[in-house]
């Protein structure tokens, strides 16, 4: 059939997963398309997610640090909050990074298809033009003919059936354009994207709800290190309701009131001036016509793919959150570029050993590898090593010292198979822990590698000193 467009490679979606995968595949030599239904290149990660809620986070950590010096003799007034501004300097920082994209697939000689695509066979893919800031269609159309694709189209928020639609009930989207602080908000889901905006609502002065169906917040971290969060961020909370569920939404006049039932439910609707629904997000493999280039979708919406990032169509590769958890942008990264490169006939092939996670909340919270948690599990013998930043120098100048960091070794062979660290900068640190498991080391070697004093990054080296122990010694 006729294409308007001709491309060895087509990305659908530029989000991290999808602008990575074309940047690496015109690094490669192929001539590429990205197809993208919003305006601007950055996807999910960019536009409403990992960089907005990092700016916003910024500020909030510094207006909490500044409340902190009170104790060290020095006092600043309360701060005086103009919500415009603030989300002026965020709408700035994603405008930083997203001409930056558009620069970058610019240099790479890298179109841009603006709209919403479509399989039409397993070659083509047809577009409904988008245009303005959002995705109206134009009702132009175009077809674009492809040697091979790569499927980067992400994933969306989960809508919650029972949930009515009112301008007081938002997810994370919603939460990020800060509309106004409220005196009163509810959480509903106790995992990070939830509680990362929590902190910045109640920094900026709302006292939080949060209600989680499982036994814990922040779900898939050792509770060791979620413990230290805890009591470091109860006093931002009137309730944390666990093994609770919510059962009934009802917006009214005076607010939006919600019921609950479980273990923690308290009796009765409570009124809340701001709900934010963080219960997850859904891949959107059904919603791009992918049966009609005859890729397989999960019943949920998941592609299935190889170490290769293949479909079961081989010249069709799928990357970042639509090819399962976890869900995150440095995980799309990672299998853009094995997909670019086996598609430049390379012999590449997803094979990272670990993929860390991090809460940028404050304290901040940060695992890679095996947790305890699942070594109890699978019976595995580990030998935990902890250094307590309670003797750390520098966290003690920082007057931080709350947090700690462990490594988890195999107790056999003495390597390092998994870490966590809390307290400040925990995100910026555990890199050092995933190379660390990705070169197989040993207590020995972490533990041997001079680390620069005084920082907080040395307590990865002191705790692999104590190996099978808890230090307790100043660096
Ligand atoms: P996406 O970023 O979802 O990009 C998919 C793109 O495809 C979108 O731009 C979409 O418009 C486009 N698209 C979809 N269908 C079509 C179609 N049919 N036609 C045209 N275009 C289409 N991850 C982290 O690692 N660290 C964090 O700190 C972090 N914070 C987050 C905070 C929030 C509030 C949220 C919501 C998420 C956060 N994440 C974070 C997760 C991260 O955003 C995602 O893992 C990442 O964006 C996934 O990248 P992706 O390329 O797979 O998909």
């Amino acid at each position: 059939g006729g294409a308007d467009i001709e491309c060895d490679m087509m990305v659908l979606g530029g989000g991290p997963g999808g602008y990575s995968a074309a940047f690496r595949s015109a690094d490669l030599g192929l001539d590429t398309v990205v197809v993208e239904r919003f305006a601007t290149l950055g996807g999910v990660c960019l536009n409403v997610g990992c960089i907005p809620s990092k700016a916003l986070l910024h500020n909030a950590a510094v207006i909490d640090e500044v409340k902190h010096l009170a104790a060290n003799g020095i006092r600043f007034g309360d701060p005086e909050i103009d919500i415009d501004g603030l989300r002026g300097y965020k709408e700035n920082v994603i405008a930083k990074l997203t001409t930056g994209l558009a620069g970058m697939a610019k240099a790479r000689k890298v179109r841009v298809v603006r709209g919403i695509g479509r399989f039409i066979d397993p070659h083509h893919i047809e577009v409904e033009l988008t245009d303005g800031p959002g995705k109206a269609v134009t009702g132009e159309k175009r077809v674009v003919r492809f040697k091979q694709a790569i499927i980067a189209a992400g994933s969306r928020v989960v809508k919650l059936p029972f949930i009515p639609d009112d301008p007081r009930i938002v997810d994370s989207t919603g939460a990020l354009e800060l509309k106004a602080v409220p005196q009163k908000m509810l959480i509903i889901g106790g995992g990070i994207i939830g509680l990362e905006m929590g902190t910045v609502y109640s920094t900026l002065g709302a006292r939080l709800d949060v209600v989680e169906m499982m036994d814990g917040l922040m779900q898939g971290a050792d509770r060791d290190l979620v413990k230290v969060w805890e009591k470091m961020n109860v006093h931002r909370f009137d309730r944390i309701m666990l093994k609770t569920r919510t059962v009934g939404v009802e917006p009214r006049e005076d607010g939006i009131w919600v019921s609950f039932e479980g273990e923690q439910a308290p009796e009765g609707p409570q009124r809340y001036d701001l709900v934010l629904v963080a219960a997850g997000r859904a891949p959107n493999g059904k919603l791009i016509g992918a049966e009609n280039a005859g890729v397989t979708v999960s019943e949920r919406g998941f592609i299935p793919v190889d170490k290769q990032m293949r479909t079961n169509v081989p010249h069709i590769f799928a990357i970042g959150d639509l090819v399962g958890q976890p869900m995150l942008a440095h995980k799309a990264v990672h299998e853009a570029h094995v997909a670019a490169e086996v598609a430049a006939g390379h012999k590449a092939f997803f094979d990272a050993r670990v993929i860390p996670g991090v809460a940028y909340t404050d304290p901040e919270v940060a695992w890679v590898g095996m947790t305890e948690e699942e070594a109890r599990a699978q019976g595995v013998k580990l030998e935990k090593s902890v250094f307590p930043w309670a003797a750390s120098g520098r966290a003690i100048a920082n007057g931080r010292d709350e947090g700690f960091t462990k490594l988890l070794f195999d107790a056999q062979t003495h390597r390092i198979v998994g870490g966590g660290i809390v307290g400040t900068h925990a995100g910026d640190m555990i890199g050092e822990i995933c190379l660390a498991i990705e070169m197989g080391c040993d207590h020995e070697d972490i533990g041997k590698t001079i680390h620069p004093h005084p920082t907080l990054g040395e307590s990865i080296g002191m705790s692999a000193e104590v190996f099978g122990g808890v230090c307790t010694d100043l660096p």
